[in-house]
């Protein structure tokens, strides 16, 4: 038996816990330590959302650490000055991770564990973020796919879902790294989480990061055996989806715990594949994301370099704010900003206005998500903004522009989800709610409607934008057609 360090990362949990698990097995004394080294991700460190989030994942960590006689020291600095000092002052002969993906951290965990091993100090890493790792599923030619059907019919074939690593009972750690719940929270405060400007302040009511939540979450999701996931996914005025997605990003319950709960649940078996279904697009992304590292900032099709956007900084201010105009995207736009979050649904269609009929970059598009969205993961956001700008692998064709008014009858058709976000449509009888431009003076009156005054005429008519994406998409046709 040896000391140990569990370097936590995005696996901010107790339960089904592979590093955690192993450490304590095989350790007399373990050190659980978080290491904040935001400057090591690059370009793509953690948002404010994203921040918001983990302060309060650690601070919900650390308490669950102190019921099992332990805590979470936080540290801050290069990750590998710390353990290396760490390992040195505790006598650490091995040090516990779970294996994170994107392809900054991928390069440092290299470069980690090869210098700790010439230091004399062993490690061990595990999955504990997703059901399959990046190299482990393959095409028949042994690449990865790039295709989403085939890969999930894959997974759905081969995967058998491991039984789960145990809570450990008892934690033993050095007395000397344990301080005063006080003292940790001075260490959370210096880590500079919190936004500086109180936009995080409805954030409170949506969400409740932590472990012990993550699994509510997940129990109320799984325990409603008549649920119909399939239809209500698609429509945003209600909680027909899990609400899982910053739980999982932030390891506060593993992707194999939803697996194992929604497989034994009561839900009917085409509801659990519609579900499961999902999960499984995340190991996609991930897949994507670490055989095609530039992915993050570049079109997977590299041909859509030479797309002619237009930039223009108003649009996409306008499109940030939730003034475009188009009642369903601007309802979206003000979900994200106020709550860190927005419905897929949503996500598709404001991505596609965005990249379609405004004609902005789509890496706009996705930083504004990285900063706003509270599950904002470098894997699934660029698959889904290269999803909607065409440019990715299994995308949507940029040809097929959605409609954002008929995208707003067919999935919130009352407007109810409209009339939440906006306010100032609330009164539009449901006729009108989605192109309120088309609506009859006297019912906008009726309603206190005054376009161009207290809510905007839209950025571009509907008809134009769609010519124009189309055009583009021509021009670009014209120009890479001898490349
Ligand atoms: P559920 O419907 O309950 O799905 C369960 C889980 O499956 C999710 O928590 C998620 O982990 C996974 N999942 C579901 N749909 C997708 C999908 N399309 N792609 C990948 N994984 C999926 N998801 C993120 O987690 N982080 C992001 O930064 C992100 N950015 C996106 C950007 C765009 C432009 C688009 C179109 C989608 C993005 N998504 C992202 C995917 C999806 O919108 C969210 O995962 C989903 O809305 C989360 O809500 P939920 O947990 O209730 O989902």
């Amino acid at each position: 038996m040896a000391n140990s360090i569990v370097w936590f990362r995005r696996d901010l949990r107790l339960k089904d816990n592979p590093a955690l698990s192993a450490a304590v097995k095989n350790s007399d004394q373990v050190i659980p330590v978080f290491i904040h080294s935001p400057e090591e991700e690059k370009n793509w460190r953690p948002g404010e959302a994203s921040d918001w989030w983990l302060h309060h994942s650690l601070l919900s960590l650390d308490q669950s650490l102190r019921k099992k006689g332990s805590s979470l020291l936080l540290k801050q600095g290069a990750s590998l000055e710390v353990l290396t000092n760490l390992s040195k002052e505790f006598g650490v002969e091995q040090v516990y991770w779970n294996r994170l993906y994107d392809p900054e951290v991928v390069k440092r965990d290299k470069e980690i564990k090869q210098a700790l091993i010439e230091s004399g100090i062993k490690t061990e890493s595990f999955n504990g973020y997703l059901l399959t790792e990046p190299w482990e599923i393959k095409n028949g030619s042994g690449e990865c796919y790039k295709v989403y059907t085939p890969f999930s019919k894959n997974i759905f074939k081969t995967f058998s879902c491991p039984e789960r690593f145990s809570e450990p009972k008892k934690i033993l750690s050095f007395e000397n790294i344990i301080v005063s719940r006080d003292k940790f929270e001075t260490d959370l405060a210096a880590l500079e989480l919190l936004p500086s400007i109180d936009w995080d302040k409805e954030f409170y009511d949506h969400w409740s990061p932590g472990e012990q939540v993550a699994r509510k979450v997940l129990s109320k999701f799984s325990s409603k055996a008549d649920r119909n996931y399939s239809d209500n996914r698609d429509i945003p005025s209600i909680d027909g989806t899990s609400l899982l997605s910053p739980h999982l990003h932030f390891g506060e319950i593993s992707p194999q715990e939803i697996w194992r709960s929604v497989s034994d649940s009561e839900i009917s078996s085409s509801e659990k594949h519609a579900y499961l279904r999902q999960l499984i697009w995340r190991d996609f992304a991930f897949s994507l994301l670490f055989n095609f590292p530039k992915s993050s900032d570049k079109p997977l099709r590299s041909e859509y370099s030479k797309f002619p956007w237009k930039k223009n900084k108003k649009q996409l201010a306008a499109w940030q704010k939730g003034q475009t105009g188009y009642p369903l995207v601007d309802a979206g736009m003000r979900q994200l900003w106020r709550t860190g979050w927005m419905h897929n649904r949503v996500r598709m269609v404001a991505g596609s206005l965005l990249v379609k009929h405004l004609l902005q970059p789509w890496q706009e598009g996705a930083k504004w998500f990285w900063e706003t969205l509270v599950d904002a993961d470098l894997a699934n956001n660029s698959m889904g903004w290269q999803w909607v700008a065409g440019s990715g692998a299994d995308a949507a064709p940029y040809f097929r522009v959605f409609n954002p008014v008929r995208q707003g009858e067919r999935f919130d058709a009352d407007g109810e989800y409209i009339k939440k976000w906006v306010p100032e449509l609330k009164d539009l009888p449901k006729k009108w709610i989605h192109c309120p431009w088309d609506a009859p003076e006297l019912v906008l009156e009726e309603a206190g409607v005054k376009l161009g005054k207290n809510y905007p005429f839209p950025l571009v008519e509907p008809s134009e934008g769609r010519s124009r994406a189309l055009e583009a998409y021509d021009n670009f046709k014209d120009l890479t057609a001898n490349d």
